[in-house]
């Protein structure tokens, strides 16, 4: 008998072939026909009736952190619901395995202040069990609904061999043979390559261990990939157009030497730089023209932060003493708020020889006071006499921190320049960041925004293309054979879909995080039924499932 047949639908198969009409047919969790018509006669458990919709392969989404929520929340809500059936986690340098216990504490702040997620995230929320990575990955087994392709974090790689010394200096040959020997026994378990980071800095605003690594442990570490041709993630200097285009070098080096895929990201377009991409791509087509593999990943949202005061945001990373007061406890902190004196200081650190640009164009996105939602600080501030960040500091604190602002539009929001550069063969659609600053922005929904944006609105990719992107090209990029394809005999994961309605929800705040703790999300539009490895996971009438069909999607 047959578990599942999809009847009636237009098939885009993930290869970039036109869509065609036909029927799927899925036993032992596998593709067992596509195309064609499966006989009415042919017994299966259920049936969908997709007349209209697309059904594709599902959707793989190569940058997530949902490392931690996987362990509370193996459907990795609300990202399912979208069609995505194959995450990467672990990325920037960051894994929760290997890992030794006496470690996890250190981690998990780096995880906080790098990922912007909160102690609730992991404290409690799940049973800590492993240290190595095949332990590891032994307590996802059986518990998600999706797929995982996990990353070793070069982080939590030096810190077991290095222990305290893993930020303080570069390794030594003995150092580096252990470290080869630990990421090895990672590939083996199941791991999909290795994540690196230049950029990030730990819960003491200090580099992270991977930043101390030279040339000799890097290349050591990508000669231990190149036994397996797996994959090397690496966050580039991004605000720095002549230091990621040295990265986009040093990647093609190590993918030229030992025949590795290498990918960097985030790639931003930015009007403040608008040169910043196509430099960065003339390098990346210099340098595959060579035979390297180096793929930018590129997202499709543009940037929005949402914050309170109550949280300290990146958004601050750049105003030292906002950042600081913001990481105060409390009570502390809104008494410092509300001191004259503190006060001044913040707006002149803002507002240097009183150019209020800075904070004017952010809007109230959350208060009690529903007549200020919307509006912008530049208004409010002139109505009462103040500047933009007077009147962000007085809104908080009348509110006991609780009103959320927004920062709309911070970068990489022009469709006639994000289009193309989606569109681009040598870009790899990604970068969703899945799971992490969680409090600032909803991180779901971006392979709908694909769609309705850049398919249905721009025209800059056609519905196949646009598949192939997020479907068997980042299966052939990240070495994962059996799926991003409709094909017989593949795994069974399928997206059904309305093309004219696929769309990402508005952002909204809820509290289901661990602990009531608040996160952003978004709903799916148009997606009407997500099957991963031949099993319905979430549908759009009924919901999520009990099902958790998940694999290590390495095949491990
Ligand atoms: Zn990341």
């Amino acid at each position: 008998m047959l578990d599942l047949v999809i009847r009636n639908a237009r098939i885009v198969d993930g290869t970039g072939a036109p869509a065609r009409p036909g029927d799927l047919a899925i036993e032992g969790g596998r593709l067992r026909q596509v195309g064609g018509q499966v006989p009415a006669s042919a017994d299966a458990r259920r049936t969908i009736d997709a007349a209209g919709r697309i059904a594709a392969p599902g959707f793989i989404d190569p940058h997530t952190h949902f490392d931690a929520q996987l362990l509370w929340d193996g459907q990795a809500r609300p990202a399912l619901e979208h069609g995505v059936t194959t995450i990467v986690h672990g990325n920037c340098s960051l894994s929760l395995a290997p890992l030794k216990a006496e470690h996890r504490a250190k981690l998990v702040k780096m995880f906080q202040q790098i990922e912007e997620m909160p102690d609730a995230a992991f404290e409690g929320a799940f049973e800590w069990r492993w240290e190595g990575f095949a332990d590891y990955l032994e307590a996802l087994r059986g518990r998600v609904a999706l797929n995982v392709a996990p990353l070793a974090g070069h982080t939590p790689l030096r810190m077991w061999v290095m222990g305290d010394d893993a930020n303080k200096r570069a390794a030594k040959p003995d150092e580096i043979r252990a470290m080869q020997d630990l990421l090895r026994a990672c590939l083996d378990a199941g791991a999909v390559g290795l994540s690196t980071s230049y950029v990030d800095m730990d819960e003491n605003l200090a580099p992270v261990p991977s930043r101390y690594a030279h040339w000799e442990e890097l290349d050591a570490l990508c000669a231990v990939l190149g036994e397996r041709g797996r994959m090397l993630q690496v966050v580039p200097e991004f605000y720095s157009t002549d230091v990621t285009v040295a990265r986009v070098d040093q990647l093609a080096e190590l993918s030229l030497r030992h025949g590795i895929p290498t990918t960097f990201s985030p790639l931003f377009d930015s009007a403040a730089v608008p040169d910043n991409v196509p430099r960065v791509m003339a390098r990346v087509a210099e340098q595959v023209a060579r035979g390297a593999r180096v793929w930018p990943q590129v997202q499709t949202r543009p940037i929005d932060i949402s914050f309170s005061l109550d949280m300290a945001s990146l958004y601050f990373v750049q105003l030292p003493m906002w950042y600081m007061i913001l990481r105060m406890p409390r009570a502390q902190k809104i008494a410092l708020l509300g001191n004259e004196g503190t006060r001044k200081g913040l707006i002149d650190a803002a507002e240097p020889n009183g150019d209020t640009s800075r904070f004017a164009r952010l809007r109230v996105r959350d208060s009690a006071d529903a007549s200020l939602i919307g509006r912008t600080l530049a208004e409010i501030a002139a109505e009462r006499g103040t500047t933009p960040a007077g009147a962000m500091i007085d809104l908080s604190l009348a509110e006991d921190l609780g009103v959320h602002f927004l920062a709309a539009a911070m970068g990489h929001e022009d469709p006639t320049r994000i289009g193309p550069l989606l569109a681009n063969e040598l870009v790899h659609i990604g970068a969703s960041d899945g799971g992490a600053h969680i409090q600032s922005f909803a991180t779901y929904g971006d392979t709908g925004y694909l769609f309705s944006e850049f398919v249905r609105k721009g025209g800059y990719l056609s519905l196949e293309e646009a598949v192939r992107k997020i479907t068997s090209e980042p299966a052939r990029i990240w070495g994962l054979p059996e799926r991003g394809e409709l094909r017989e005999g593949l795994a069974a994961d399928v997206v059904v879909f309305d093309p004219e309605r696929i769309a990402r929800g508005e952002e909204r705040p809820v509290r289901d995080m661990p602990g009531g703790g608040m996160r952003y999300v978004r709903a799916a539009h148009g997606v009407e039924g997500v099957v991963v490895n031949g099993e319905v996971v979430w549908s759009a009438a009924d919901g999520y499932t009990d099902a958790r069909p998940g694999v290590i999607a390495t095949g491990a």
